[in-house]
């Protein structure tokens, strides 16, 4: 059995809940503040506000930089529902641009073919943990005023031309079990501005400064001391699994380029790419899966219907025709890649993915 995600938990980890447990303190104690502190230092963002998931800290995010009703956020089809969803939660208007056929994140060109006087930001999402093209966002959101909420739930520690993702604005991350590195549930938000960074840590907690004083409309989208301290030794070991995961990007590449069929990730020119995961492109999807299956090796499709044709967004009027997009989700296919992967699970991987796509066609 080749699991598609494994979250790696050692006995630091459970020795760390074990002494929260043990602390009485499960919320609200030290964890949070020192996880939120070694998170920013290790981003190099200046300051770091620690949540429930990466959903809450995707609309904490549009809450704290007053999108709300009227406003239209720009963001990708292709990517968790998360990443769009956010962006009714405050009342605003999602605006579909199309992928980067290449990459399959969001194509600059058509951010800009989709901004409109009601638009307020840009949330790109830096899918399967490779970077947007944000050199060219940011030009844009520059030259339209806009605010960049990065989606970086995927991509813990990836960087493009030499500055880590998360760099260009207000980034969000998931700490999910299947995401580089978790706590469970739990997320974080980023940000070099203190002052949007104060009105987040408000946010989460019902509006509050003082105790007992709610200056505004607040939530309770708070992270407890029991994830913060899985979170605090996972931040130690996510460098070294990223790396596991870009060999074993690597492996199954060096198998897996120009066997005809298979369509193997590009890295973007610049780009530390984080493999959260390795996704392929196939024409015959079907009989890869039925051969993995065969084997017993986990497989994954992100994302088979794009958030456009998703019924939440269909019973709310969008008829978009976006085509790339929809050719990727009728043909990617992510392999496994994690860190607990041996040299010899990516041969297995890969040639399980090549016997498939070799077996002559019946018709
Ligand atoms: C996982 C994920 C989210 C949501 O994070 P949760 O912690 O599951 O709420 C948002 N966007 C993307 C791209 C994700 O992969």
């Amino acid at each position: 059995m080749i699991p598609i995600a494994k979250p790696l938990i050692g006995e630091e980890e459970k020795a760390a809940v074990l002494d929260v447990l043990g602390s009485g303190q499960l919320a609200q104690g030290r964890c949070v503040r020192e996880f939120e502190e070694r998170f920013a230092a290790w981003v190099g963002a200046r300051n770091a506000v620690a949540v429930s998931s990466g959903t809450t800290a995707l609309h904490v995010a549009l809450l704290a930089h007053g999108v709300g009703s009227g406003d239209e956020v720009i963001t990708t089809p292709f990517s968790f529902i998360a990443s769009a969803n956010c962006i009714l939660y405050v009342g605003a208007t999602p605006r579909f641009a199309d992928i980067e056929s290449e990459y399959y994140t969001i194509d600059p060109t058509a951010v800009e073919a989709q901004i409109t006087p009601r638009t307020r930001a840009i949330l790109p999402v830096h899918l399967f943990g490779q970077p947007c093209d944000m050199e060219a966002i940011a030009a844009i959101a520059e030259r339209h005023g806009l605010a960049i909420i990065e989606d970086a739930c995927q991509a813990h520690g990836a960087r493009l031309a030499g500055r880590p993702v998360g760099s260009w604005g207000t980034a969000c991350y998931s700490f999910y079990p299947t995401k580089n590195m978790t706590t469970g549930e739990g997320g974080m938000i980023t940000t070099d501005d203190s002052v949007l960074a104060e009105r987040m840590r408000m946010i989460r907690e019902h509006g509050m400064r003082q105790r007992y004083v709610h200056e505004t409309l607040g939530y309770n989208f708070r992270m407890t001391d029991v994830q913060a301290a899985i979170g605090l030794v996972q931040l130690t070991r996510v460098d070294g699994w990223n790396e596991q995961r870009r060999r074993n990007a690597a492996l199954l590449t060096a198998q897996l380029a120009g066997v005809s069929g298979v369509k193997t990730p590009e890295v973007r020119p610049g780009a530390v790419h984080v493999f959260h995961q390795y996704t392929v492109a196939v024409e015959q999807r079907e009989r890869v899966i039925a051969a993995l299956t065969a084997q017993a090796i986990g497989y994954g499709i992100y994302y088979p219907i794009p958030i456009h044709r998703q019924q939440v967004y269909r019973e709310r009027g969008y008829s978009d025709v976006l085509p790339v997009a929809e050719a990727a989700s009728a043909r990617v296919l992510s392999l496994p890649v994690h860190p607990a992967l041996t040299e010899d699970d990516m041969k297995t991987v890969a040639d399980a993915v090549i016997a498939a796509v070799r077996e002559p066609v019946l018709s």
